[in-house]
C-alpha cells in the first residue's frame, strides 16, 4: 500500500494543478536527490549544482514575481514542494534549499529595492547565487533583541562589525540577509535594527568553523565574521530601523516550513515503519499484527491529522495574507513536538535495526530533532502564544 502525504480527494486546498505539480516534483526529487543522499551525508555537503537544477525546474521562486524569475503562484505550491522534499530523506539539503526560498529571500521580495532584487533575489531564484539568513549570534539566539552585530553609517556606506553563528549555507553563501543594529542608542528599542543585503565578497568578511552537527548533515552550518565590512547604505532592506519587525513578520514563513515538514515527515515515517512492520516477524507474526502497535499507529495518525489541519489552516491564512502569528506559532509548536514523538515511536518499532545508521529511520531521528529548535524553539512558540492569548499578562 502506498502511503500518501494526505488524501488529495479530501483536500479542499489543492487543485488538480497543484496535484500535477506534486507528481512532477516527486519525480524530480526521486531522480535528482534520492540516489545521492548517502554520498551527500558522508561528504556533509551536497553539490552546489543542485540549486541550479532546482532553478531549472522553476522551484526556487514559486511565489515570487515573474519580473524576478519567479512563477507568481499561490502559497499552496510551496506547501506541495515542502511536503514532497521530505521524500528525499535528506533533511540537510532540504533545509539549505528552504533557506534559499523561504527564509533568506522573502524579505527581499517584500521590501527590497529594484537594485537589491536584481542583485540578490533574481540570481537566487535562478540558482546562480546561494543565500543565507544571518540572525543568530553566539549570545543572541531566541533573544534576537540582544543582537550585537552593528552597522555604523559612514557617508553613503555602512561599516559592519560582529559575528553570526549557526548559519545554514554559511560556508558558501554568496549573500546574507543580515540583521544588524543600525542605531546604537538603547532607547531606540526594537527600532534599533535593520535588515541588510550583504555580499560575501566584501572585504573583511570571513567564514569561521563549519560546525559539526548531530543531524541535517548534508547542509553546512557555519560561524561567520564581519570586520569593518563596508557596504552601501542603500543595501538596507526597506526602511532603516524596521529590521526587527520585518524579521518577525517573515519568521512566519520560516515557521510554516517547520510545521509543514513536521506533518509531512511524520506521515512519511509512519508509512516507512508500516512497510518495515509488514515484513518483520516476531514470535511468528508480523509486527503490524500486534494491537499494541496498530493502536499506537492509529493514535499517531490521528495526531498527524490534527497537526495537518492546524498547519493547513495557518497556511490558508498566510496564503490569503491574513494575520496568522498565533496559528503559525501553534502549528510550529504542535508539529515540531509531534514529529519528534512519531519518529521516536517509529525508531522503537524498528528495534535494534532502528538504531543502525544503515536504516534511514536512524537518520530521520537525528534530523527531526531540529524541528523544536530551529526557527524559534518550542519554548519561544509558547511564549508567543501565551502573550497573544493573554496568559502571561499580570
Ligand atoms: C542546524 C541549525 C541551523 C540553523 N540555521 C540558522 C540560520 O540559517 N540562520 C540563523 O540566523 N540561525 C540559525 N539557527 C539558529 C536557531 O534559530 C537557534 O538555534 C534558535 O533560535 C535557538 O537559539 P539558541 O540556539 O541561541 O538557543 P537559546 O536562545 O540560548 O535557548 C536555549 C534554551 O533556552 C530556552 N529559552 C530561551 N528563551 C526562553 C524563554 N523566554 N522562556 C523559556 N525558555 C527559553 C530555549 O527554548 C532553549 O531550550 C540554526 C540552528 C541550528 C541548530
Amino acid at each position: 500500500m502506498e502511503v500518501v502525504m494526505s488524501n488529495p480527494n479530501k483536500e479542499t486546498f489543492f487543485s488538480e494543478e497543484h496535484e500535477m505539480f506534486r507528481q512532477s516534483v516527486r519525480a524530480f526529487i526521486a531522480k535528482e536527490m534520492v540516489p545521492y543522499v548517502e554520498e551527500w551525508e558522508e561528504a556533509e555537503l551536497f553539490p552546489r549544482e543542485l540549486y541550479k537544477k532546482f532553478a531549472e525546474e522553476d522551484l526556487l521562486g514559486l511565489t515570487y514575481d515573474e519580473k524576478w524569475g519567479g512563477l507568481g503562484l499561490d502559497y499552496w505550491y510551496s506547501v506541495v514542494l515542502i511536503e514532497e522534499l521530505v521524500r528525499s530523506e535528506c533533511a540537510g539539503a532540504n533545509m539549505s534549499l528552504m533557506v534559499q526560498t523561504d527564509m533568506a529571500t522573502p524579505v527581499i521580495h517584500a521590501v527590497g529595492s529594484d537594485e537589491q532584487k536584481e542583485l540578490f533575489l533574481k540570481p537566487a531564484i535562478a540558482g546562480d547565487k546561494i543565500a543565507a539568513l544571518g540572525v543568530s549570534e553566539p549570545n543572541a539566539g531566541s533573544d534576537v533583541f540582544s543582537t550585537r552585530t552593528n552597522a555604523v553609517k559612514d557617508g553613503d556606506d555602512l561599516i559592519i562589525n560582529g559575528s553570526k553563528t549557526f548559519i545554514t549555507n554559511g560556508t558558501r553563501a554568496d549573500f546574507i540577509t543580515l540583521l544588524a543594529r543600525t542605531n546604537p542608542d538603547d532607547k531606540a528599542g526594537h527600532g534599533a535594527f535593520s535588515m541588510i543585503t550583504f555580499p560575501t565578497d566584501t572585504k573583511g568578511y570571513t567564514v569561521g568553523r563549519k560546525l559539526k552537527k548531530m543531524g541535517n548533515l548534508a547542509s553546512d552550518t557555519a560561524e561567520i565574521f564581519f570586520e569593518d565590512c563596508r557596504v552601501p547604505k542603500r543595501y538596507i532592506l526597506g526602511q532603516e530601523g524596521m529590521g526587527f519587525y520585518y524579521l518577525m513578520q517573515h519568521f512566519q514563513r520560516e515557521r510554516l516550513v517547520a510545521g509543514i515538514s513536521g506533518v509531512a515527515a511524520s506521515q512519511y515515517q509512519l508509512g516507512q515503519a508500516l512497510k518495515y512492520g509488514r515484513e518483520r516477524k516476531a514470535f511468528g507474526k508480523n509486527l503490524t499484527r500486534y494491537q499494541v502497535w496498530s493502536h499506537k499507529f492509529a493514535e499517531l495518525s490521528t495526531e498527524i491529522e490534527a497537526g495537518r489541519r492546524l498547519t493547513y489552516h495557518a497556511c490558508d491564512l498566510f496564503n490569503r495574507d491574513i494575520e496568522c502569528v498565533r496559528e503559525v506559532s501553534m502549528a510550529k509548536l504542535f508539529c515540531g513536538e509531534l514529529a519528534n514523538k512519531v519518529i521516536d515511536r517509529c525508531l522503537q518499532f524498528h528495534g535494534g535495526w532502528g538504531y543502525m545508521n544503515e536504516y534511514p529511520v536512524s537518520r530521520a531521528f537525528r534530523d527531526i530533532r531540529l524541528l523544536t529548535i530551529g526557527g524559534g524553539t518550542s519554548e519561544v512558540m509558547k511564549e508567543i502564544i501565551s502573550k497573544l492569548e493573554g496568559y502571561s499578562a499580570s
